[in-house]
């Protein structure tokens, strides 16, 4: 029998949520939604100086909005435990420029501080993308897993949440695509079985960069403020997303988008940045 799929909407509460979040969340709605699947809600507060309880209520009143019902929500990050168990890893002492120039030899010396790096296993990873189709990338080497004032980062913790909520699809933005590489070692060393993944376009700001709090217009918040009802983000979003509204019957991750697109200061228009039809492969 098949596992029931289960998807997650995972919000990092350091800003209000933008188009390119209702994208991402929006994707990840219809996914688990289209598989007769549950979402789950889980808050990444793990960075303590940016993450803010306010911003966080205000996100859950921004899904609500968008009309992304969760069925249940699990424990924030800030409340668990990531340990190293049965990760090969090491203690790092180097600066990012000693690292970077004269390279690490923290390996070979069992420092009793420092940071934590994942001892990578080495050569290509490859992976399915259910929307670009096959995809290889070399992982980062030997990412740092735990900083050195003791608290985990991204890659673990986010292998480890998902291993323990049960997640069975990964649906995200596709500036996190090549960082599968990592997780999929991570998964790989703790023997355990990785979700499904669906990367979405980026959302770019017409400054270029990755759409953010710092384009404060495309904030749903601001937009509601303008008149916009939750219908129209969907009429704008959906055809980013093959669909025509929320409705996840219509939902086939083939149909997503690929590549990345503009969003002026109005939230309202869109272009395509680049015709990149291909799945960039890496390595
Ligand atoms: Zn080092």
């Amino acid at each position: 029998m098949a596992v029931p799929a289960v998807g997650r909407i995972a919000p990092t509460p350091s800003g209000h949520l933008h188009l390119g979040n209702a994208l991402a969340f929006g994707a990840a709605w219809l996914s688990a939604r289209a598989a007769s699947g549950r979402v789950l809600l889980r808050i990444e507060d793990l960075d303590a100086g940016r993450a803010r309880a306010d911003v966080a209520t205000g996100q859950r009143e921004d899904l609500e909005w968008l009309g992304l019902h969760w069925d249940a929500e699990v424990a924030p990050q800030s409340t668990r435990q990531y340990p190293l168990d049965g990760i090969p890893a090491f203690r790092c002492l180097c600066t990012r420029p000693t690292r970077l120039y004269l390279g690490c030899r923290c390996r070979a010396k069992e420092h009793d501080k420092g940071a934590w790096r994942f001892d990578t296993p080495r050569g290509l990873v490859e992976f399915v993308d259910r929307t670009r189709g096959p995809q290889r990338f070399s992982p980062d080497e030997d990412p740092i897993l735990v900083r050195a004032d003791g608290e985990a980062a991204y890659p673990l913790a986010v292998v480890i949440d998902d291993h323990r909520d049960g997640v069975t699809e990964v649906v995200r933005g596709g500036d996190l695509l090549a960082a599968t590489a990592t997780q999929l070692r991570l998964y790989e060393v703790l023997g355990w079985t990785p979700p499904t993944w669906l990367h979405v376009p980026v959302l770019r700001g017409p400054d270029g960069k990755k759409l953010s709090k710092s384009h404060g217009s495309t904030e749903l918040r601001a937009l509601r403020a303008a008149g916009w009802t939750a219908e129209r983000v969907w009429e704008v979003l959906g055809p980013l997303l093959g669909v025509e509204s929320l409705e996840p019957a219509g939902f086939r991750p083939e149909r997503v988008r690929i590549g990345e697109f503009l969003v002026a200061d109005s939230g309202a228009v869109f272009g395509p940045l680049e015709a990149s039809a291909a799945a960039p492969v890496a390595g």
